[in-house]
């Protein structure tokens, strides 16, 4: 039974940075028309209401994206994912909804385009399902991403931008992430993966990243960005990264020049910090 609801998290800065990069990511890969696929393995609801007491109960997006709304003079690339931000809110003043990955990827594909999305929640399917309409480039797949994945790779046109994002609310996501990777490179080993991780105070999480660089990628990146000190009782989440296979070949250099201005901007104490790491 699964009780994480992304819902509670909307717009953090932890999707800050998942969905600052997954914007570099697509904008690069849509340069050329070959068509690109998509795929999603843990995609959430796809819209979240910010308005709604499941994003109050805790307000993390105002810590996050809350941060960046309505300011002026950001770095481009950042302007770039706001972009995407503004175009679920009507009222450009008032910042009321926040895109998840799917709806990201939705409103930057093109036609030729495909996305494939899965989610096991059943609540969440239902309302990803209702967000993404007709669109006739989805399929959203109701089950377990990391075993769905495989199935799915290597997309018919060999050009992908893959998401594995999973909640770690299981202890076992943090192995499952991995050797999800290892399998997905034996397929493609061109595609451009890109993992979610938290900072957090448990060993499974610390040791991610660097058993990540041991997938068998030869080209990867990783980026975190730490908000503030790891609390004294041990818990919650002070930070995020990616980690990124195939990366762009401009995304070092856009990070090198965006991460610190993202530092200032969502730093919740002195302990902000941002680490960058290429093959
Ligand atoms: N990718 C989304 C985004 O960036 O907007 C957020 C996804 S959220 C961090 C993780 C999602 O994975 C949750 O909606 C959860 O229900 C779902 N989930 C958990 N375990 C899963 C699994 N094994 N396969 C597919 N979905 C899973």
């Amino acid at each position: 039974m699964l009780s994480y609801r992304h819902g509670f998290h909307a717009g953090n800065h932890a999707d800050v940075l998942k969905h600052f990069i997954l914007v570099q990511l697509l904008a690069h890969l849509l340069q050329k028309d070959k068509a690109l696929w998509y795929v999603d393995t843990h995609a959430g609801a796809a819209q979240y209401a910010l308005t709604d007491s499941t994003a109050l109960k805790n307000a993390e997006f105002e810590t996050g994206i809350g941060r960046l709304w309505g300011r002026r003079g950001l770095p481009k690339p950042l302007d770039t994912y706001l972009a995407q931000v503004r175009l679920l809110n009507s009222d450009a003043h008032k910042l009321r909804n926040y895109p998840g990955s799917p709806q990201i990827a939705l409103q930057m594909l093109r036609p030729q385009d495909r996305m494939r999305l899965f989610e096991k929640h059943t609540t969440e399917i239902r309302v990803l399902q209702q967000n993404l309409g007709e669109d006739r480039r989805s399929i959203v797949y109701a089950g377990d991403g990391f075993e769905g994945l495989k199935a799915m790779l290597p997309p018919p046109s060999r050009r992908g931008v893959i998401l594995i994002d999973p909640s770690y609310e299981d202890k076992a996501d943090y192995k499952r992430t991995k050797q999800a990777l290892v399998d997905a490179l034996i397929r493609f080993a061109t595609g451009t993966y890109a993992v979610w991780y938290p900072l957090v105070q448990r060993r499974e999480a610390r040791q991610l990243p660097d058993s990540l660089k041991l997938a068998g990628a030869d080209d990867w990146l990783n980026v975190s960005l730490t908000v503030k000190e790891p609390a004294a009782d041990g818990y919650g989440l002070h930070g995020s990264g990616l980690f990124i296979v195939n990366p762009p070949w401009t995304l070092a250099d856009t990070l090198r020049q965006t991460m610190p201005w993202l530092v200032d901007t969502l730093a919740q104490d002195p302990e902000g910090t941002f680490l960058l790491q290429t093959s």
